[in-house]
């Protein structure tokens, strides 16, 4: 075969894959649909001084569905230096995520190993609280509440993921499957845990009201989320490499110094810092009610 007319075929394979790459483009941006409310003011402290601020990439996410936009928006709030997502999900949005369900969320996945880790995370809370009802919001696999009783807690789940809560259940533990503000608990809560949760969820200040209205006198609250503030976090930034920034269902990046400030606002003391041994660049909080 001649060169010239190698070339001419290697062009036409190009112009053909071009063609082929520009049409599912377009065709995945037909199927897009407006996926997010967007927030006018920093969910966190209403300010109406918000900037766009880093891009991150969601379509290479395990729960990534072609409808949804790829690209994350995030933004800063001048006035309290909190970074969240351009808005929330629309149900229409959500009930797509929602169809997945990561393999970690599953209930009992990963059974033993996880119960050494819950154990680890619970010890460090009985210096607060060693017994009373314990409600994990966001329970997935369970292994908190599994373990919590184990130490003596009566665990209560809720989740919004239906087939946990049912499966919970079934094994005789309460569990709600609904937002945790709608509940009306029969006890007062001694314990709150969110594990890698208000990351998730569109107005935090809300969900920590709520639940201080709902707990004992000296109640004690487990949080876990990343930390922007981690050294880890950083680096990973600067070299682009951070995956949070992609995290599909992430509305939030909380520092350590703006999670203290948003506990106090909500009526916690922040008593203990510590590192999560579950999420990358991960941290862990007990606060209690002041
Ligand atoms: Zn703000």
């Amino acid at each position: 075969m001649k060169v010239g007319s190698l070339n001419e075929k290697i062009e036409s394979s190009i112009d053909e894959a071009l063609k082929l790459k520009q049409a599912l483009l377009e065709s995945q941006v037909e199927n897009q649909f407006e996926a997010r409310n967007l927030y006018d003011n920093c969910p966190l402290c209403a300010s109406s001084k918000i900037s766009k601020s880093a891009v991150g990439d969601c379509s290479k996410q395990w729960l990534y569905n072609p409808k949804l936009p790829t690209i994350m928006q995030w933004m800063n709030c001048e006035e309290c230096d909190h970074q969240f997502i351009e808005g929330p999900y629309t149900d229409e949005a959500l009930k797509i995520i929602f169809s997945k369900q990561p393999e970690n969320q599953v209930l009992g996945y990963e059974l033993e190993n996880n119960r050494y880790i819950s154990a680890r995370i619970i010890e460090k809370v009985l210096q607060y609280k060693s017994n009373g009802v314990w409600l994990d919001i966001g329970f997935g696999n369970g292994s908190l509440l599994f373990t919590a009783q184990e130490f003596g807690f009566e665990p209560i789940g809720v989740d919004l993921r239906k087939d946990g809560v049912i499966g919970l259940q079934s094994l005789g533990i309460q569990a709600y499957c609904d937002l945790v503000q709608n509940i009306e608990f029969k006890k007062s809560i001694s314990v709150v845990s969110m594990m890698d949760v208000l990351e998730h969820i569109p107005y935090p200040k809300e969900v920590l009201l709520a639940m201080h209205s709902k707990m004992d006198e000296d109640g004690c609250l487990l949080i876990s989320c990343p930390n922007s503030e981690s050294w880890v976090w950083k680096f990973r930034t600067r070299q682009n490499q951070n995956m949070y920034l992609n995290s599909i269902e992430h509305y939030h990046n909380f520092s350590r110094t703006r999670l203290a400030s948003l506990l106090s606002e909500c009526g916690f003391d922040m008593k203990k810092y510590g590192v999560s041994e579950r999420y990358r660049s991960g941290m862990e909080i007990i606060a209690q009610k002041k």
